[in-house]
């Protein structure tokens, strides 16, 4: 499900000014589709460029959020995770033992929150919606 987002190509879209760290952080972000913290996005760009430092991961993902070419989630542990804008919308499950997040996007869901809104009086514009699970059927 994941689509690969060309975070560079968005970036020279929008005009931002890429130097060679911001490259190999967007490039990062483009690879991942696990939603990283910046801890493990700084290990990543770390593997390619030993010089990026953790702030320059921050000050990246904060001026990428800002141009609208990045989403920022919280998934309950406090962590912001990160991942490139979607170009369509989906929701995300996750999974409260391992941390796993499954993304998804149901028609019918979609369909039910817009109801709701018109129902009390507002044309939907957005939502964000997560289902904290564990997994059944487990063996261990
Ligand atoms: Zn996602």
């Amino acid at each position: 499900m994941p689509e690969r987002i060309d975070l560079e190509q968005l970036c020279a879209d929008k005009g931002l000014r890429i130097t060679e760290q911001r490259r190999v952080i967007a490039k990062v972000l483009s690879e991942s589709d696990d939603h990283p913290d910046v801890e493990l996005l700084h290990e990543r760009a770390s593997a390619v460029d030993p010089k990026i430092s953790i702030a320059t991961v921050y000050r990246t993902v904060r001026l990428f959020e800002e141009a609208g070419i990045l989403d920022r989630h919280d998934f309950g542990d406090g962590r912001a995770r990160y991942e490139p804008a979607p170009e369509a919308h989906h929701d995300h499950l996750i999974d409260v033992e391992s941390g796993k997040v499954v993304e998804f996007v149901d028609p019918e869901l979609e369909a039910l929150q817009k109801q709701i809104a018109e129902k009390l009086g507002y044309r939907l514009v957005d939502h964000r919606m997560e289902l904290y699970g564990v997994r059944i059927g487990r063996d261990d």
